[in-house]
């Protein structure tokens, strides 16, 4: 569909609008109109004396729909808002359909709520969901459900506490919805890397802990996320986590998640490695218990393999494991989805975190136009019946984010049993703290006082560059130590 923005910045604002009602669009933007036989949708800024004037044309099956109106000068203190605003309701009579979410399309509609309870009240901050921003009455409620359990996980968390986040960008095979930086090590070349990646990532540890003890800061959470962790071998997990514990203190460390996501990399001798050195929390992500889809998304094991891997994590003594399910795989269905929910809670999971699948632009779905066997149709079902199925068996959203490009601009939650927060998550999600991050493509954020500013330090992206530039990278680590000492 051609969009044309004319006389205004708001593009980027615009395309997101756009993707609410129309995922699979394909767009070129373009700045000038002189008429269109097709499909399009035209936003338009002008000024007039003392009036700015809003005008909407949308061009869809056939049928052009607009909208326009002007607002004096004075007044008009948020164009964007009132381009959108004035968007919504032709996009949405157009197709036929309103988004849940509404207009709302940033990725943390929890931490919004928070700033505007505490801005605007908690009536203040539902109505501003629900009237300005057009959020169904219920996504409201989510949001400022999720939006109270984590305050109170906010204030628990010490003041100059940080999260250690630790990258392990390998997987066993790469999964076709994935976004990732992550390397299947099934091939020769990422297997080779493996050994001098741990060996880099050991110094990395070492370097950094310094770097904090020096800022006085007090480690209160670890995660190992990725890619899958587990990929590394037990006696590589050993010898990271023995420099872990070597080098930070850990007397004030009450949560330790690992995710070991994928069954197929999990073996008993490694789930005893990680409760050896303290890990209190571990993902095995089924993302679906059908064999069919688990085929279609490129992972090569069975819904068997992590139900047995989950009962040798039982076995060695896990009590919080976290199972990951995504709604709308390809070639995925209500039934077989439903069947995945029901299956995580008879396994009686601590944790199920439901995403939406979202379509990047660098995963396998989109790079291979494998759109065609995503069925985005029964989405609002499959999430509705996850709520209810989830709600009605104790679980209750204790997080939430949404991705750019999920499908219906749904959002992925974190469900969990009563007291089974994962703290990092909520932290990490909503910004309330210093995240130290080691690994390549891990992101180090460096909060303000009062959160006014944050600062990311950005470590390689891709494992060979993060080998090979490895010294660059430590002088920009040292980017900690003069952060805290200039605030
Ligand atoms: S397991 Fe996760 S990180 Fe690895 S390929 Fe699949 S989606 Fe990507």
């Amino acid at each position: 569909m051609n969009i044309y923005c004319i006389n205004h910045k708001f593009l980027y604002e615009t395309e997101k609008l756009l993707f609410l009602f129309l995922p699979f669009e394909k767009n070129t933007c373009l700045d000038t109109f002189c008429g269109d036989d097709g499909d399009y949708f035209l936003t338009a800024i002008s000024r007039s004396g003392e009036q700015v004037l809003f005008k909407i044309e949308f061009s869809y099956n056939g049928q052009v729909r607009s909208g326009e109106k002007s607002l004096p000068t004075s007044q008009c203190t948020d164009e964007e808002y009132e381009l959108l605003s004035l968007s919504y309701p032709i996009l949405k009579e157009s197709c036929g359909f309103a988004p849940e979410w509404g207009m709302l399309t940033g990725v943390r509609p929890s931490k919004l709520m928070l700033n505007r309870i505490d801005e605007l009240g908690e009536d203040g901050a539902r109505d501003y969901f629900t009237n300005r921003f057009f959020a169904t009455p219920e996504k409201t409620e989510l949001a400022f459900s999720v939006a109270k359990t984590e305050l109170r996980i906010i204030k628990e968390s010490p003041e100059n506490s940080f999260s250690l986040y630790v990258s392990i960008p390998f997987c066993p095979t790469r999964c076709s919805y994935c976004s990732f930086v992550s390397h299947a090590i099934g091939t020769e070349s990422a297997k080779k890397l493996v050994p001098q990646y741990v060996d880099k990532l050991c110094e990395e540890l070492e370097f950094t802990s310094h770097r904090v003890r020096e800022a006085g800061l007090r480690l209160t959470t670890v995660y190992w996320g990725g890619g899958t962790p587990t990929t590394l071998s037990a006696e590589q997990l050993d010898r990271v986590m023995t420099v872990i514990e070597d080098s930070f203190d850990m007397s004030d460390c009450f949560e330790y998640t690992v995710e070991a996501g994928r069954p197929d990399t999990i073996t008993k001798e490694k789930l005893l490695v990680l409760k050896k050195h303290g890990v209190n929390r571990i993902s095995i992500n089924p993302q679906t218990f059908s064999d069919g889809v688990l085929r279609e998304i490129g992972r090569c094991h069975t819904a068997e393999l992590t139900v047995e891997k989950y009962r040798d994590a039982r076995e060695v003594g896990f009590d919080s494991i976290n199972m990951d399910l995504i709604a709308g795989l390809p070639t995925d269905t209500f039934d077989s989805f439903k069947n995945s929910v029901d299956k995580a809670i008879e396994l009686g999971a601590e944790n199920v975190t439901v995403h939406t699948l979202a379509l990047k632009k660098s995963s396998t779905i989109v790079t291979e136009n494998e759109r065609d066997s995503v069925n985005a149709d029964n989405i609002a079902e499959m999430l509705a019946y996850s709520r209810q199925a989830l709600t009605s068996n104790g679980y209750k959203p204790y997080y939430m984010y949404r991705q750019s490009k999920a499908l219906g601009n749904f959002e992925n939650i974190g469900w969990c049993k009563e007291g089974k927060e994962c703290a990092y998550n909520i932290l990490m999600m909503e910004e309330y703290q210093h995240i130290i991050s080691v690994g390549a493509g891990a992101v180090t954020k460096l909060l303000s006082p009062g959160i006014t500013r944050i600062e990311r330090v950005f470590n390689y992206k891709y494992p060979f560059e993060y080998i090979s530039r490895f010294h660059e990278l430590l002088e920009k680590k040292e980017r900690i130590t003069s952060f805290f000492s200039e605030v």
